[in-house]
């Protein structure tokens, strides 16, 4: 709380009281003075006016020489302190008063000048700031489109990339059925290996892209569990041999049969979490245990119920090297390697994980790591999966008709517009004796299926230039001539 402001007399007032106290001592001095009672009443009355008339003027010098000014000076420091810088009046006194306000109004003039000074700093400053705050958000949504072009770029070129590299396994494939020398098949051994090695890199690189450039996709389709997981989980059972170590694969029973979801991503974190655990033990065993908590139903506002979501966990243990705890939450950043040494010794490029995550919490799933040093790792990935009760349709199955058995080679039509898919296809194509028709773009398809007889089943690649694979299928489909064709998508 401010101090209430002290109540103070005027200088005015002082003056006039101490001038009327001096002139009441004289005219009592003068009454006791007077021992011959000469003073008469009427000199009275005129003594006590004079008195007066003397009080009254020396308050009205004092108000003019000394309350008017300092009052002045008193409102101007009362607007200096509300911030307000203006000069007062001066009275022409040409004393200590007059001095006192000269000053005040030079310091007003002088507080003037710096608060201008002190505004144009500001100003000077707020511009300042703006434009660097301009030139740092410019920077930064040119770095953030920099890296979304990047992701784009990879994310495009994922079809561009991987056209030419099933053009090079197909090659190989076909010459390595061929006859050859004992050197020239080693060779091209090493050389599919290689190509191998590099679509699996291709595809982690392309795959990471996808996700960052917001571009990957999640199937919601019903599928059954166990036979996903478990071919997934039996593909490595001949790796896992040729090093020697077991592998399990264990099945809760409480686990759904069926639940809508996306089978193939399901099986990439799969794949790349037994691979992993495989690549990095070398006594023991791995095991896959999958586990799922009861269907929990949610009712939704409109007295439906949405499909019961199981919380199914995938755990991968092994028994190899383990990982250092400190590097434990890093393993799942891109393009990091726990151990330097023995990365050098397993290969990989750090991205398996990364996707891995990305892919599990796409799915709004999450995934955890427990491991130890040299006593193994326990990767567990946990997806909220809806369950159905009707077991999932199985895959589309063509009865298989043998060979011997067929009236004439099956007619097939192979819609590719890439020169190379062609040639890889047709050499596999050819080796089975069938028709074989090549259309280099949807609406030659259609032509050719108008022009000739009926084929048996065409080979469809998605993207095409002038009508694509989806168009073509479309319009295939929309004809009763064709409308139960099959139709295989096939790409790169
Ligand atoms: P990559 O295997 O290609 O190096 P990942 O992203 O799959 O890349 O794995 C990242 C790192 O995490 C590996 O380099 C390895 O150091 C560590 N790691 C992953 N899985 C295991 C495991 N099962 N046991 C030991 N270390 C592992």
């Amino acid at each position: 709380m401010s101090p209430s402001p002290q109540k103070h007399r005027s200088l005015a007032s002082r003056f006039s009281f101490f001038t009327g106290l001096l002139l009441v001592w004289v005219v009592t001095v003068v009454l006791l003075w007077d021992h011959t009672h000469t003073f008469s009443f009427f000199a009275g009355i005129v003594l006590i006016a004079f008195t007066l008339s003397i009080a009254f003027l020396i308050s009205r010098f004092t108000m003019r020489v000394l309350t008017r000014p300092l009052a002045l000076l008193r409102e101007g420091i009362t607007s200096v302190q509300q911030g307000v810088f203006k000069p007062i009046q001066i009275s022409e006194t040409n004393d200590e008063i007059q001095d006192l306000g000269n000053s005040f109004n030079r310091m007003i003039e002088e507080l003037q000048r710096t608060n201008r000074e002190i505004q144009q700093h500001r100003d000077l400053l707020e511009d300042r700031i703006r434009q660097r705050t301009e030139e740092l958000e410019n920077a930064m949504s040119t770095a953030l489109a920099a890296s979304q072009a990047k992701s784009d770029f990879l994310a495009n070129m994922s079809h561009e990339l991987r056209t030419p590299m099933n053009g090079l396994l197909g090659m190989l494939d076909v010459t390595l059925e061929s006859q050859l020398d004992d050197e020239q098949r080693e060779n091209l051994e090493t050389a599919h290996r290689s190509a191998y090695s590099l679509l699996a890199l291709l595809n982690d690189i392309l795959d990471l892209s996808k996700i960052e450039a917001g571009r990957m996709m999640v199937e919601q389709i019903p599928f059954q569990l166990r036979p996903v997981l478990e071919d997934c989980v039996k593909s490595f059972q001949a790796r896992a041999q040729q090093k020697k170590i077991a592998l399990h694969f264990t099945i809760d029973s409480a686990a759904p049969a069926a639940v809508i979801g996306d089978p193939l991503r399901l099986r990439q974190i799969v794949t790349n979490l037994v691979s992993n655990a495989i690549k990095f033990t070398e006594h023991g065993f791995v095991a896959v245990l999958i586990r799922a908590t009861p269907p929990e139903t949610v009712p939704l506002p409109n007295s439906e119920n949405r499909p019961a979501l199981a919380q199914v966990s995938i755990q991968v243990r092994d028994t190899g090297a383990g990982i250092d705890n400190e590097k434990l939450d890093s393993i799942f950043d891109k393009f990091t390697q726990a151990d330097g040494s023995i990365t050098r010794k397993y290969g990989g490029t750090g991205l398996g994980l990364a996707i891995t995550k990305r892919l599990t919490e796409l799915q709004g799933g999450h995934v955890a790591v427990e491991s130890t040093l040299g006593v193994g790792s326990t990767f567990t990935v946990t997806l909220p999966y809806p369950v159905i009760e009707e077991p999932a349709p199985s895959q589309a199955q063509v009865p298989e008709i043998p060979e011997s058995e067929w009236s004439r080679p099956a007619r097939i039509l192979v819609v590719e517009d890439n020169v190379v898919n062609q040639k890889v296809v047709l050499a596999v194509l050819r080796k089975r004796k069938f028709h074989i028709d090549v259309a280099n773009d949807g609406r030659e398809a259609l032509s050719h299926m108008e022009a000739s007889e009926p084929f048996d089943l065409i080979l469809m690649d998605v993207q095409m230039p002038i009508l694509d694979g989806l168009e073509t299928t479309r319009i295939i489909r929309k004809d009763p001539r064709w409308s139960s064709l099959p139709i295989l998508a096939m790409t790169a």
